[in-house]
């Protein structure tokens, strides 16, 4: 097929698609300045992601974790959402409740582009506020007794002493994230996989599907007979079972699926 066949393809399974899962990776961030972790930009100083995101470097090392995501932090607090985030936020806006997004992301970009799209519409920005499987970098979490804190400040990682604490307990708090060998929040998973079974569709954008389980739900729809829409400017390990395969940016790709 062409490149212009398959956009057209795509439009179609999805404008006639009675419920769509969008579930996204890193990649639906990458134009938007936010490093990926296996592309390039994806190492800071020396570290590659796997060595830092993990139970295993915070026990060792919390000021050297902390240090890291005050960085990614104030990376991230400097992007905003772009054209592919507006239009997967304006699609579940106009489909409430039929179109859901899942993302791997912790950037909290969706989350911006749904309020950014929801006060231009006047509307509730709920519907378009996506599970997040791995958490959010912009929320801390008490080792201690699980308090959760929400914020965009700075983090001062110059000693251990300086780390954030739990207002509640005085307890060392860690970045609310899923780290490498941890498990997903049961309940957040089981609303994936639901989600993905009852989807007529499942677009897949910017993930390298390589991170279990997430990468799983996109089979999960095709299994229950829905059609599964990749965009990714590499191919992954679903493009084998895509219906439709877009090679290309999510910037180029998801607008125009959608428009
Ligand atoms: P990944 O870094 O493993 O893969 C990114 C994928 O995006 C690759 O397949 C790449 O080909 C594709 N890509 C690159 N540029 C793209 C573009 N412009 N448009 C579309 N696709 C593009 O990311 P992942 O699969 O999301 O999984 C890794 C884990 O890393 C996730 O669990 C996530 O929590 C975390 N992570 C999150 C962020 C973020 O929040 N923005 C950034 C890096 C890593
Ligand atoms: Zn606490």
């Amino acid at each position: 097929m062409t490149a212009s066949a398959d956009i057209a393809r795509a439009h179609a399974l999805l404008a006639a698609a009675e419920r769509v899962l969008v579930l996204t990776g890193a990649g639906v961030s990458a134009e938007s300045g936010v490093p990926t972790f296996r592309g390039a930009g994806g190492l800071w100083r020396d570290y590659r992601a796997e060595e830092l995101a993990t139970p295993g470097a915070f026990a060792r090392d919390p000021r050297l974790v902390w240090e890291w995501y005050g960085w990614r932090r104030a990376k991230v607090a400097e992007c905003t959402p772009n054209a592919a985030h507006l239009a997967l936020a304006r699609l579940a806006l106009a489909r409430p409740g039929r179109v859901r997004l899942v993302t791997q992301n912790v950037d909290e970009l969706h989350a911006d582009a749904a309020r950014q799209v929801a006060a231009e519409l006047g509307a509730d920005p709920a519907p378009a506020i996506p599970l997040e499987l791995h958490g959010s970098i912009f929320r801390a979490r008490c080792t201690r007794c699980g308090t959760r804190a929400v914020s965009r400040d700075p983090i001062d990682a110059s000693s251990r002493e300086t780390l954030p604490r739990c207002a509640t307990c005085g307890g060392p708090m860690r970045p609310d994230v899923v780290w490498f060998g941890e498990s997903l929040d049961e309940r957040v998973l089981g609303e994936a996989f639901e989600l993905a079974a009852a989807a007529s569709a499942c677009l897949v954008v910017g993930t390298s599907a390589v991170v279990q389980p997430a990468a799983s739900l996109a089979s999960v729809t095709a299994r229950a007979g829905g059609a599964v829409i990749e965009i990714n400017p590499d191919e992954t390990p679903l493009t084998p079972y895509a219906d439709v395969s877009i090679r290309s940016g999510a910037v180029a790709a998801v607008p125009e699926i959608l428009g």
